[in-house]
């Protein structure tokens, strides 16, 4: 077995290792949690003190324009644009991840009607595994337009060349899935949508500041994603959405709020769509929580994907043969895939008491979640999750596991 002392050489050689210092962590806590709500970096708290007390407090309405407000959504996105490989003019920071699903899909539909109105292309391909909020949202739209969409559930990844056809309009897909941390071959996946005339929607919630994602070199059509996780904004922060410039002309989203207007403030009766990736916004953004995003993406600056990429995968790699080895005598099955090019940044495993078994870990101060049916999520956030934290997050849960130390009548809280 790996000991301890290899983990603190580890540690004693990650040039990340320097970075944890950035983020605010509870001492007696190993958070492996950060792919659902991601820790908070140090400086949010000026941030939000600046914000509130300077910004809004003093300065009152004139932080529109003084304290830059107005320019926010696409600023951040600027901030973002590199770690997605996209262009600073494609990406907007706003709204959430589910309302830019519907503008981004609603979009998509309306251009592939456009583009070949002969095809009566009516389906949206996508995942029965997918986030459920992205198939509802489908749905939604889908049944509220009334003009014969319909959803396609695929059940394995190997059913898509079958299934995307001359009938498919989009195809919209999360690009890491959220329960087995399994990762989609991105420019495979586009390359096959786009030979059979599908427009590809990619959802990077449990992708940006993840892995290392290339968008414009996969030649994606459109994308969305969270800034809550792995890009550590805040609680609820808004998400984000990006627009390639081929496509912004043709863009139109039905939410035509004043924000996404080519002149907001002179107040027309009638609506213009502003020109770029403005187009969109829909209205007012929660600008205190907007603001804090920026602290996650900062830290981002410091680094690069591709090394944060190499200490993901060695960290998961670690989880994975320390779980095998010291758990064992478990009933514990890998569910995240062994191969590198499929695996996202979490690990998640299955066991009989899940539930029950990460509610005694979470006790003992090792954060993970839980997902149904029967999945323990953990997941590794390079920024601030350090080799000996495997090893003491295994640590505590071989011992929960030799010594039975959970209850499996655990009652649910609401938020699992
Ligand atoms: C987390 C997540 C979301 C969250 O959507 P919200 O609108 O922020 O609630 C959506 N899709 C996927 C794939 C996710 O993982």
């Amino acid at each position: 077995m790996i000991p301890r002392s290899r983990c603190t050489a580890m540690d004693a050689d990650d040039a990340l290792q320097a970075l944890r210092d950035q983020f605010a962590l509870p001492a007696g806590v190993i958070y492996l949690d950060g792919n659902s709500l991601g820790a908070r970096p140090k400086n949010a708290l000026d941030r939000a003190r600046q914000v509130v007390e300077a910004e809004w407090g003093d300065d009152l309405i004139r932080s529109w324009n003084k304290a830059g407000w107005f320019d926010l959504p696409a600023r951040l996105g600027a901030k973002l644009a590199p770690l997605i490989g996209a262009s600073a003019d494609e990406v907007v920071v706003t709204d959430s991840t589910s309302v830019n699903l519907f503008k981004a899909l609603a979009a998509a539909l309306r251009q592939q009607e456009e583009m070949r109105p002969q095809e009566n292309r009516r389906t949206i391909v996508t995942e029965r595994a997918n986030f459920p909020t992205d198939v509802y949202i489908a749905q939604g739209l889908a049944s509220w337009l009334d003009r014969g969409y319909e959803i396609r559930l695929v059940d394995s990844h190997d059913e898509l060349p079958q299934v995307i056809d001359e009938k498919t309009a989009v195809v919209m897909l999360t690009h890491v899935n959220y329960r087995t941390g399994r990762m989609h071959d991105m420019a495979g996946v586009t390359a096959l949508a786009h030979s059979r005339g599908a427009l590809m929607l990619w959802d990077l919630a449990h992708s940006a500041g993840a892995v290392p994602v290339d968008l414009n070199g996969a030649d994606a059509d459109f994308a969305v994603g969270c800034t809550y996780k792995y890009l550590n904004g805040g609680p609820g922060a808004p998400a984000f959405i990006w627009v390639p410039a081929r496509h912004q002309a043709a863009f139109r989203q039905p939410l035509s709020g004043w924000w996404s207007h080519a002149s907001p403030f002179t107040m027309q009766p009638r609506f213009e769509p502003i020109e770029g990736i403005r187009r969109a916004l829909c209205g007012t953004q929660p600008i205190t929580s907007l603001a804090l995003v920026e602290c996650g993406l900062d830290i981002f600056m410091q680094t690069s994907m591709e090394a944060i990429r190499a200490k993901s995968l060695a960290l998961t790699d670690l989880f994975i043969e320390l779980v095998e080895t010291r758990c064992s005598r478990h009933p514990l099955e890998l569910v995240t895939p062994r191969e590198h090019a499929q695996r996202g940044s979490q690990v998640s495993f299955a066991h009989p008491h899940g539930y029950a078994v990460m509610q005694a870990l979470i006790e003992r101060g090792v954060i993970g979640d839980y997902r149904e049916p029967h999945i323990m999520r953990f997941g590794f956030t390079p920024l601030y999750t350090s080799f000996t934290d495997v090893w003491d997050a295994v640590e505590t849960l071989a011992d929960i596991l030799d010594r039975k130390q959970y209850d499996p009548d655990a009652r649910r809280d609401a938020v699992t």
